[in-house]
């Protein structure tokens, strides 16, 4: 099987994300509205934390300190292949960047979609909850937002073939650490991974 999906930041799945509910435990969900073109962000974001199972929410939308990064994710203006383009991390969003098409060596300005985030911390990045899917492999601990980004990852994962070229530094997949990309742990990530997709869709049902 071959992977050969967008090159995805991390950010890109931070629109909905479980996190254990800080009164009952149960998993709970953070929404982020709007997800693109909120300029400037995170001033007019709206984040909300509610949990199904006890009723606690939270809502905000100035209790994030931790960076914007910027998403690229639309077809070219020239030749209509896919562009994407992550910018660099900022704490000052800006409307446009001009990105070079691959395909079609075209230049062009593209509106950027916005996403908060915070490196390497098994939180939400929008109130600091813990993210509730976790889980141990071996001494490091993986974590996912939600079930699309535990999908796209165990996609990666399990791929024998993974083109590599296309993938800019902010990828999710240029950023995960040796033991995630390592053919060693792929059986272990996989079930890992599947064992918490089982127990979390037991838990929402
Ligand atoms: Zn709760
Ligand atoms: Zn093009």
């Amino acid at each position: 099987m071959k992977f050969n999906q967008p090159a995805y930041p991390t950010v890109y799945f931070s629109e909905n994300i479980w996190i254990t509910c800080p009164k009952c435990t149960e998993p709970a969900l953070v929404n982020s509205q709007p997800r693109k073109y909120s300029i400037p962000f995170p001033l007019n974001h709206q984040s909300k934390c509610t949990c199904g199972y006890c009723g606690f929410h939270q809502s905000g939308n100035d209790q994030w300190a931790g960076h914007l990064q910027g998403f690229v994710n639309q077809s070219c203006g020239h030749c209509g292949t896919k562009v994407c383009h992550s910018t660099e991390p900022t704490k000052k969003p800006y409307p446009n960047t001009k990105v070079t098409c691959e395909t079609c060596q075209q230049t062009r300005e593209y509106e950027i979609a916005w996403y908060r985030y915070i490196s390497n911390k098994p939180t939400d990045p929008y109130f600091g909850f813990d993210l509730w899917l976790q889980t141990d492999v071996k001494d490091n601990v993986l974590w996912l937002y939600n079930l699309e980004h535990l999908t796209y990852l165990r996609d990666y994962v399990s791929s024998k073939l993974r083109e590599d070229n296309s993938r800019h530094k902010y990828s999710m997949i240029t950023n995960l650490p040796q033991w995630v990309k390592s053919s060693k742990n792929r059986d272990l990530i996989v079930k890992k991974l599947n064992k918490l997709e089982e127990e979390f869709i037991k838990r929402i049902d």
